[in-house]
């Protein structure tokens, strides 16, 4: 076995029954699910078919595959999974439609339809009203409350809203023919609670079950836990309860406390050596984590060097910020010999990405941005996606008036109303009415005309794509699709340039490369494809390559990632502890509420902290626009709770330098690093 030490080694021999590795940051949690899942199969004589990891994104999955691929061979992972909770839920619902009431080609609608539904419910057009709904109706879900329950728990009017608006979404997603993301939790659990049938199916199924981040799993999440692993309960969870950052989400740090209760018999491990980061920046870390009450007692320490000073820089305002970090960043590049992918710029908040992205493309330094605007929430995607939807699934509303009004070809809303009537008389889908004979006479001839035109359109792709025996290969059907749909030619109707419409033509482009590669890795047809896009969309996209750039993250999205030098920016009170309240925010605005929320932040700071191996650079603005003001920003609470230094005044060179005389500098530092090498 690769090194470990004793603790790490007791985790992976263990096998008697449920384990848990509780420990902090960097200490090799996910280094023992992967030695584990070796253990298993090479010693153990598990076949890889047994196995189920859960990690908690898509990006993690696929480190941890690439990571495993080091320890096994190509024969020895095959049938191996490795996933979200949510890509499990989809494979466990496409064996179990029947039992969860859905047909084989449900939908898997994602949040942006979701609230869509949900404006069509409350007809408002307050989005934070709306998002405040969807996010009530979600953590119900979360938590196995259904609309009935909810009904009984709601105190105010305004929860009373909500537990309506829950009735008639989830009658209206299950009229669609569609879930939604907590539904792929959720919809498996009451199959599993249901049926002992399939319980028993899925618990022989599944040898051994190995979670990471336990800390961030929500209550349906643990149940399904529960569920799929049975009375022999043969699991591994890791977590730690110092970096739960989900739990505005639901996730629910009890679920640590509630294994120990119901497995009484549960093997606790702690790991305590931190193999990641410098002496210094770890213990910032501690002491940053000790300002929160301890809920497990853990203790950290590192065997590397003290390291290099951990710096505090006060900028002007975020574009100084901005500038002077892609300046450092570029010049350290050069300092150390280091490549573009050793470095990450860490924030709290999306907005922040904007200033660091322009900021980045000056100096030409190659970024990929992650876990921000996802690249399936553009329209053009999306507009693509609809039409693959409604082909996959002939309930999918949503995608049937997205498709069926873009391009424009004569199907308006007076259309759609009429459609929609009829469809709700007789309890058929959109597409369904909208394909029977009946429409002659409901519909003025030239409405009619349209519509039939455009149903003639989308039988003849069914028929070739979703219907067997006559399902065509999907890269063909695909080109073939985008061609007569004349996409191409409605984006430079639309756009306002020629360019921007080369530019999102490039994207649909790219989005079909990517839906071709997908379909033909795993031999999937149009149906099983359209499925696992929906998932993609949630947390990022998948990338199957790891280009040198920069990492842009989100501190949310950070979690579990590890980066030689990392600037983390933004460092102020307001945006990290982060302050802002969504709008429509029904939580009683109490001392509790207010303390909790700050125990999660600092959580959050304490990720973005251990994210660091060598080196950790913070940036503070004393000035920062926020909602078209500038205010004066202080610095943040975690900065002193560090045990940082009083920060002295900007030390940044480059601060009110025009952008040219900026260049020069760089420059020569830049040559300056050549020298030296
Ligand atoms: P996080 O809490 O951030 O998810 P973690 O506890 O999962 O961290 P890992 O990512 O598994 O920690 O490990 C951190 C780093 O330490 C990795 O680079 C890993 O390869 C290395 N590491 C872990 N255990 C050992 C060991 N016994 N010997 C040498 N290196 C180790
Ligand atoms: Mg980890």
């Amino acid at each position: 076995m690769v090194n470990m030490n004793d603790a790490q080694r007791e985790a992976v021999h263990y096998l008697d029954g449920p384990s848990l590795v509780l420990a902090g940051a960097g200490s090799g949690k996910t280094r023992v699910i992967t030695g584990k899942i070796a253990y298993l199969i090479k010693t153990c004589g598990y076949s890889a078919r047994q196995i189920v990891a859960v990690t908690f994104t898509n990006k993690a999955a696929l480190e941890m595959q690439s990571r495993l691929s080091l320890l096994l061979d190509k024969s020895q992972t095959r049938g191996l999974t490795v996933s979200t909770f949510h890509s499990l839920g989809v494979r466990f619902l496409r064996e179990e439609f029947a039992a969860a009431g859905l047909k084989q080609g449900f939908s898997v609608l994602d949040s942006q339809d979701c609230l869509g539904l949900i404006q069509s419910l409350i007809a408002t057009t307050d989005r934070g009203r709306l998002k405040a709904v969807q996010q009530r109706i979600s953590l119900w879900k979360n938590a196995l409350v259904t609309p009935d329950q909810a009904a009984h728990l709601a105190e105010s009017a305004q929860a009373l809203e909500a537990v309506h608006t829950y009735h008639s979404y989830q009658a209206t997603l299950r009229a669609y023919q569609s879930v939604d993301f907590d539904d792929l939790i959720l919809l498996p659990c009451q199959v599993l609670a249901a049926s002992e049938t399939v319980r028993q199916k899925w618990q022989h199924r599944i040898g051994y079950l190995l979670v990471d981040e336990y800390q961030d799993t929500n209550q349906c999440q643990y149940q399904l836990l529960k569920y799929l692993t049975g009375s022999r309960a043969m699991f591994t969870a890791v977590g730690d309860d110092d970096q739960a950052i989900y739990g505005w989400r639901g996730a629910t740090v009890e679920n640590l406390a509630r294994l120990q209760q119901d497995f009484p018999e549960l093997r606790l491990i702690k790991l305590e050596q931190n193999y990641r980061s410098t002496q210094r920046i770890l213990s910032a870390a501690n002491q940053v984590i000790a300002c929160n009450p301890k809920l497990f007692d853990k203790t950290l320490w590192s065997e590397h060097g003290t390291g290099e000073t951990i710096t505090v820089t006060r900028m002007d305002g975020e574009l100084a910020e901005a500038q002077s970090v892609s300046m450092r960043l570029s010049a350290a590049r050069v300092e150390k010999q280091a490549q573009w992918r050793d470095f990450a710029v860490l924030y709290r908040s999306n907005q922040q990405a904007r200033v660091m992205e322009q900021a980045l493309r000056d100096l030409r330094i190659p970024y990929t941005v992650s876990g921000g605007q996802s690249f399936f929430d553009k329209s053009e995607v999306r507009d693509v996606l609809a039409y693959l939807r409604l082909l996959a699934n002939d309930a999918d509303d949503p995608a049937f008036i997205r498709a069926a009004t873009t391009p424009r070809r004569g199907i308006g809303q007076a259309t759609l109303q009429a459609i929609g009537q009829y469809a709700s008389q007789r309890q058929l889908s959109m597409r369904q009415a909208a394909s029977e004979q009946a429409m002659a006479s409901v519909l003025p001839a030239r409405q009619f005309e349209a519509l039939s035109g455009f149903m003639t359109f989308v039988s003849r792709f069914e028929a070739r794509s979703v219907k067997p025996p006559h399902q065509e290969p999907v890269d063909q059907l695909l080109d073939e699709l985008i061609q007569a749909i004349g996409y191409e030619n409605h984006l430079y109707d639309v756009s306002s340039d020629d360019r921007a419409a080369q530019s999102k033509w490039q994207t649909v482009l790219d989005l079909l490369e990517w839906l071709k590669g997908r379909a033909k890795e795993s031999d999937w047809n149009l149906e099983t494809l359209v499925q696992h896009v929906a998932l993609v969309t949630m947390l990022d996209r998948q990338t199957d390559e790891s280009p040198d750039t920069v990492t842009l993250s989100t501190l949310h999205a950070a979690k579990g990632l590890e980066f030689p030098h990392v600037f983390l920016i933004g460092v102020e009170e307001g945006l990290l502890p982060h302050l802002g309240r969504s709008s429509g925010d029904e939580e009683p605005n109490d001392a509790a509420v207010d303390s909790a929320r700050i125990e999660e932040e600092r959580r959050l700071m304490y990720v973005g902290i251990t994210r660091a191996q060598r080196s950790l650079h913070l940036t503070w603005c004393a000035r920062r626009r926020r909602q078209r003001e500038e205010r004066v920003c202080e610095v943040s609470r975690f900065i002193q709770e560090m045990g940082l230094e009083q920060v002295k005044p900007s030390e940044d060179p480059g601060e009110n330098m025009t952008p040219k005389a900026r260049i020069d500098m760089l420059k020569s530092m830049l040559s300056k690093g050549s020298r030296a090498r």
